[in-house]
């Protein structure tokens, strides 16, 4: 079976592959989508509807989209829906952390959560998945795998941060992997 994972971002390409080994995933580029779809939602499930849909509506496969914020307690769950682009255009990894990492310096509560929504749409009808990883903000940043804020970002029971993890380490706990498992549970109940 094939569906369309609507992401151009190839390091959760990767994630995401690693995690479906059984079910052939395509990416937007493989299935010749190389628009920017907008992502113009104020919450994840919106954003990540947003994104199932268009590549059904345009393209007409069974696709799924996730959408993924960074929610820290003592912002009030920001960054959030927000999280790519939380310092500003164009989208800055590093600019983001240095920024949160401003906000929180002098704030005793550094717990935050990862909390990814996936939208799928499959054979005409909508299913959400949800799954969160909770930790906390670290106070400067430990290793150089993973992306966006996983250096300064580490989940409950591990003294590491995200990106000292491996992929495999870090799927089994992540906000990602816990919702992808969820659609594989589901997927799983089909018959091809
Ligand atoms: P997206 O909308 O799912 O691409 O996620 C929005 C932003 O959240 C990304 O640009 C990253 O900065 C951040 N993000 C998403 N997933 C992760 C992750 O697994 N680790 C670290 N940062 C992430």
């Amino acid at each position: 079976m094939k569906i369309v994972f609507a992401t151009n971002n190839l390091n959760k390409l990767k994630e995401v592959k690693a995690l479906l080994p059984s079910i052939e995933i395509v990416s937007l580029q493989d299935i010749g989508c190389l628009e920017d779809i907008p992502e113009t939602a104020k919450t994840l499930e919106g954003n990540a509807k947003i994104k199932a849909d268009y590549v059904t509506e345009k393209f007409g496969y069974n696709c799924f989209a996730d959408d993924t914020g960074l929610e820290v307690e003592a912002l009030n769950a920001a960054p959030g829906v927000y999280s790519a682009r939380y310092a500003g255009e164009p989208a800055n990894s590093e600019k983001n952390m240095h920024k949160l990492l401003t906000e929180l310096e002098f704030k005793d509560n550094r717990n935050a959560q990862f909390r990814t929504v996936i939208a799928l749409n499959f054979n005409k009808k909508q299913f959400l998945f949800e799954g969160v990883c909770e930790g906390e903000i670290l106070t400067e940043k430990y290793g150089k795998k993973g992306f966006g804020y996983d250096p300064i970002f580490s989940p409950s029971g591990f003294k590491t941060s995200f990106a000292e993890m491996t992929m495999t380490e870090k799927g089994v706990v992540s906000h990602r992997g816990k919702a992808i498992q969820k659609l594989i549970a589901f997927l799983s109940t089909y018959k091809y």
